[in-house]
C-alpha cells in the first residue's frame, strides 16, 4: 500500500478543492468562450474570445474599443486625438496616429487618389450619418475638393502638416486600426486560443485553424450571400448599402469618389478584402469600392491581399488566393466563370 505523508495529504486535498472549485465554475471569473455585444464606433460590436483568461481579455478589449473610439479616432469627440490633429492641421511624429496615417497615405498614393482619408468636410457636406443628408450644390463640392485632399499633406520638421480645408476622417480605416491594436496588445501574449472581433464591417479572426465568415448580401445586409473560409486574418467589407439616402429613385451612398466629390459609381456593390493587417483590409476595401473590380484587383495585388468583388449584375469575382474558399449560398449571385476553382 502506498503511504501518503500527512503533509502531502494536506497538499493533495488543497489541490483537489481548488480543482473542484474551478470545475464547479465557482471561480468568480468564468472561463471558456465569452461573448459580448455592444454599440460603439457607430456600429454594432461583437466580441467572442475563447481561452483560459477569456473573461479578462474580453473585458479589456471592451474597454479598449470604447476608449479608442472616444479618445483616439472619433472626429465627433472633441477630446479625441484626431480632433486635436484636425484642429492644429498637424500630426506630430510622436502621435499614435502617425504610423497609421502613413499607411493610409500609401494607399492614397497607390490607389492614385481613389482612396482619400482627408475628405471629412465633404462627407459632412453630404450629411451622411447625421439624419440631415442632402445633395449639395456642385459649387460647394468643388470648393471643398479644391482646398483638401491627401496631396496637400507635407512634412515639416518630421511632423505631417496639411491644408486648412483638410479634415482627416478615419471612417474608412479606424475600425481596422483598432483590430491591429487589439491583436497586438490584448490577444498576442494572452492565453486566448481563438477570438472573433467584429467591429461592424471589419472583423479580426484570431487563432489556429479555419474560420468561416459570412459575406453580407448587398440587397439584404442582415442576411449573407456567401461563406468564405479563411485562416487568421482581418476581413473588411465596403458596400453601397451601409449608409445612404434616396432621392428621386437614386441612391446616394457614403463612399465618395474623390475625383468628382459624388458617391462613387463603379461596377461594384460590395468589396470584401482579406489581409493580415486590419488597417489595410479596411482602407483597401473602401479604395477598391471606388476603383471598381479591375483596378481594385490590381491594387490588392500590390499589397498582396485577397478579395471578393460583387458586381452590380450579381456576378462575383474572387482573387487567386481565395479560389475554392468561397461558397455562394444565394442563387441571385454567381461566381464569374473564369474564377471558379
Ligand atoms: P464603413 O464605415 O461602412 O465600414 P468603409 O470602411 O468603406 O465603410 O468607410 C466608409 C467611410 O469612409 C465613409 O463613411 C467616409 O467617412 C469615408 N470615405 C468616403 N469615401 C472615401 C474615400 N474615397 N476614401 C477614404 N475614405 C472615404
Ligand atoms: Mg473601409
Amino acid at each position: 500500500m502506498v503511504k501518503v505523508s500527512k503533509k502531502l495529504h494536506i497538499a493533495i486535498s488543497v489541490f483537489l478543492i481548488a480543482a473542484l472549485i474551478s470545475l464547479c465554475g465557482c471561480d468568480s471569473k468564468p472561463k471558456g468562450e465569452q461573448v459580448l455585444t455592444f454599440s460603439a464606433m457607430d456600429t454594432m460590436v461583437t466580441l467572442k474570445v475563447t481561452g483560459d483568461d477569456s473573461y479578462d481579455v474580453i473585458t479589456a478589449i471592451n474597454d479598449f474599443v470604447v476608449d479608442y473610439d472616444f479618445n483616439v479616432i472619433s472626429r465627433h469627440s472633441e477630446s479625441s486625438e484626431i480632433s486635436k490633429i484636425n484642429k492644429e492641421h498637424k500630426c506630430p511624429e510622436t502621435s499614435q496616429l502617425y504610423a497609421p496615417l502613413m499607411k493610409l497615405l500609401s494607399v492614397y498614393q497607390v490607389s492614385l487618389g481613389a482612396y482619400d482619408f482627408t475628405l471629412g468636410n465633404l462627407s459632412d457636406l453630404w450629411g451622411f450619418g447625421t439624419g440631415n443628408e442632402k445633395i449639395p450644390e456642385k459649387e460647394e463640392i468643388d470648393k471643398i475638393l479644391a482646398s483638401s485632399g491627401a496631396g496637400t499633406l507635407a512634412y515639416t520638421n518630421g511632423d505631417v502638416t496639411f491644408a486648412e480645408g483638410v479634415e482627416i476622417d478615419l471612417g474608412s480605416a479606424g475600425k481596422g486600426m483598432a483590430l491591429d491594436k487589439i491583436k497586438e496588445e490584448y490577444l498576442q501574449g494572452s492565453k486566448t486560443q481563438r477570438a472573433v472581433i467584429s467591429l461592424g464591417g471589419s472583423i479580426l479572426l484570431y487563432g489556429e485553424g479555419e474560420f468561416t465568415v459570412g459575406i453580407a448580401d448587398p440587397e439584404n445586409s442582415a442576411g449573407s450571400m456567401a461563406k468564405l473560409k479563411v485562416n487568421e486574418c482581418c476581413v473588411s467589407t465596403s458596400g453601397n448599402y451601409e449608409r445612404y439616402f434616396e432621392k428621386d429613385g437614386v441612391r446616394y451612398h457614403h463612399i465618395l469618389d474623390p475625383k468628382t466629390g459624388y458617391p462613387s459609381d463603379s461596377d461594384l456593390v460590395s468589396v470584401t478584402v482579406v489581409s493580415k493587417d486590419g488597417t489595410l483590409s479596411d482602407a483597401l476595401s473602401t479604395a477598391c469600392f471606388v476603383l471598381g473590380s479591375e483596378d481594385g484587383q490590381l491594387l490588392l495585388q500590390s499589397y498582396e491581399c485577397e478579395g471578393v468583388f460583387i458586381l452590380k449584375d450579381g456576378t462575383v469575382i474572387v482573387t487567386d488566393g481565395l479560389r475554392g474558399k468561397l461558397e455562394i449560398t444565394n442563387n441571385k449571385y454567381e461566381l464569374k466563370a473564369d474564377y471558379e476553382s
